[in-house]
C-alpha cells in the first residue's frame, strides 16, 4: 500500500476527522488486523500534541469465540471498568476514533438472545457515554481500513490480497485521497458544498416529505418545527471545534417527527446488523411506529434490533444522498454501513441526533421529546432506501409543493 497516501489518511482522520487539539487525549477503537494504521494514527495524534493515545483493540476471531463460548452470565452487563474508561475519557473531552472493519457475517449462528441481551446492557450501561457522543460533547470519527474477510465479501472473485488492495483503492477514492492531492483542502471544499445543500433544505422548512419508488416505497414523513438539516462537520460543544463524524460522508440529514411517519418503506441494499446480513427489508409505519417488519434473510436479527426498546420502533434520522454520488457510482456494495449509507438515501430507526433541532445539543431528553423527535432509544441503525427512480416531494409549512428528489437525485 502506498505509504504516502496512508499517512495522508491518518493525518486527515486526526486533523479533520476528530480535529484533535493540543493537550487532548484520543481513544482509538481498532481491529488488531489494522494495527499498522492504528500506529500511524498514534503518530499523527502525538504530532498535533495529543495528551495521550489510548487504544482499545478488537478482533473478529476472538469476538466470535466470546459470543459463542463465554459464560452465559457475561451478556447482561458491560464490565464496569469499560464504562469507567469511556465516561472518564468522555468528561475529559476525548477525541474518539473508531476504525470500522469486520467480516459482515462474523456472528452468523450466534444465539440471538445473547446479542439482544448484550445490546440492551450496552445501551443501558454506556448511556452516559453514548449521550455525550450523540449530543456532540466530544469529537468522534468513524473510518474504515480493509481487512481480508471483509474485502473478500466485497470482491468475492479476487484473492484475499487483491481484494484488500482493491478495497483500499475504493476507500481512498471515497475519502478523497489521491497521491498528489491535498486531502485536507478537498475535505474543506466538500464539506462546504454539502453544508450549503443542508442550509438550503433547512430554509424550505418542509412540513412533510413524500417518498415514492418502484420498489414499493410509498412513505409520508412529517418534519418537526425548528428542524435543521445537517451535513459535513459538527461542532463539538465542549471545545467549539469542528469535527467530521464519518469519513466518507455524503449525506444531508435531519430527524423526522417521531409520530409523523406513515406508509411503506422498502430497503434498497442489504444491511449488516450484529454480524449478520439482512436482505430485502420492508417496514410499514403507522403514526411513526413500525407496524410490520419483513426481511428476506435474517428477519429475526432485524426484529430483535427493532424490538430493543420503545424508541427503536420509531425513526430517528432521515438522510438524503444523490443516486449519482461518487460512492454510489462505484457500483460497489460495501457490506459496511459507513460506505453503503453514503451511497444511498437512508433512514435510521432509534435515537435521533439532538442537533437536528435548533439548539438541540443543549436540550434535555424531555425537551427533545417535546420538540417532536425520537429522543430516547438505546440504538440507532441506518438502513438504505435510495434507488435510481426515487421521487421525493416536499410540502413546506407555508403550503408550497417542491420536488426535492427526481430520478434518485436532488431536484433542488
Ligand atoms: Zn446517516
Ligand atoms: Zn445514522
Amino acid at each position: 500500500m502506498n505509504a504516502k497516501m496512508l499517512w495522508q489518511y491518518a493525518r486527515l482522520v486526526v486533523e479533520v476527522g476528530v480535529n484533535l487539539q493540543k493537550g487532548q487525549p484520543v481513544m482509538i477503537n481498532c481491529p488488531v488486523d489494522c494495527a499498522p494504521f492504528a500506529r500511524m494514527l498514534t503518530t499523527a495524534a502525538y504530532d498535533v500534541g495529543a495528551k495521550d493515545v489510548i487504544i482499545n483493540w478488537r478482533d473478529d476471531y476472538c469476538a466470535r469465540e466470546h459470543w459463542l463460548k463465554a459464560d452465559d452470565s457475561v451478556f447482561d452487563s458491560v464490565d464496569p471498568w469499560v464504562v469507567l474508561q469511556r465516561n472518564t475519557l468522555a468528561k475529559e473531552g476525548v477525541g474518539c476514533i473508531s476504525v470500522s472493519a469486520s467480516d459482515p457475517e462474523n456472528l452468523r449462528g450466534v444465539d440471538p438472545s445473547r446479542l439482544r441481551r448484550a445490546n440492551t446492557a450496552a445501551g443501558r450501561d454506556l448511556k452516559e457515554f453514548s449521550r455525550m457522543m450523540m449530543s456532540n460533547a466530544l469529537p468522534w470519527c468513524v473510518v474504515s481500513v480493509p481487512i481480508p474477510a471483509w474485502a473478500k465479501k466485497v470482491f468475492p472473485g479476487l484473492s484475499a490480497e487483491e481484494a484488500v488492495d482493491k478495497l483500499w483503492d475504493e476507500i481512498f477514492k471515497a475519502v478523497r485521497i489521491t497521491e498528489d492531492g491535498d486531502a485536507v483542502a478537498e475535505w474543506r471544499a466538500h464539506c462546504a458544498n454539502i453544508e450549503g445543500k443542508a442550509k438550503a433544505l433547512t430554509e424550505y422548512d418542509f412540513a412533510e416529505l413524500h417518498y415514492k419508488n418502484s420498489l414499493g416505497t410509498d412513505l409520508r414523513v412529517k418534519m418537526p418545527e425548528n428542524h435543521l438539516w445537517l451535513a459535513g462537520g459538527d461542532i463539538c460543544k465542549t471545545n467549539g471545534v469542528k469535527f467530521v463524524a464519518n469519513m466518507p460522508t455524503e449525506e444531508v440529514f435531519s430527524a423526522p417527527l417521531r409520530t409523523g411517519v406513515d406508509g411503506t418503506l422498502a430497503a434498497s441494499k442489504p444491511l449488516v446488523l450484529n454480524g449478520n446480513v439482512v436482505e430485502g427489508i420492508r417496514f410499514t409505519f403507522k403514526d411513526g411506529r413500525i407496524d410490520e417488519i419483513h426481511a428476506d434473510t435474517n428477519e429475526e436479527t432485524l426484529r430483535t434490533q427493532v424490538g430493543l426498546d420503545e424508541g427503536s420502533h420509531y425513526l430517528g434520522e432521515i438522510a438524503l444522498v444523490p443516486y449519482d454520488s461518487p460512492i454510489s457510482n462505484s457500483g460497489i456494495l460495501f457490506f459496511n454501513t459507513l460506505f453503503d449509507e453514503n451511497a444511498s438515501c437512508h433512514f435510521a430507526f432509534g435515537e435521533a441526533y439532538p442537533a437536528c433541532i435548533k439548539g438541540g445539543d443543549d436540550l434535555s431528553v424531555e425537551e427533545l421529546k417535546a420538540a417532536g423527535i425520537n429522543a430516547e432509544s438505546n440504538t440507532h441503525v441506518d438502513f438504505m432506501v435510495g434507488t435510481r427512480d426515487l421521487e421525493i416531494t416536499g410540502t413546506t409549512r407555508d403550503g408550497r409543493v417542491i420536488k426535492v428528489f427526481e430520478n434518485g437525485n436532488f431536484a433542488i
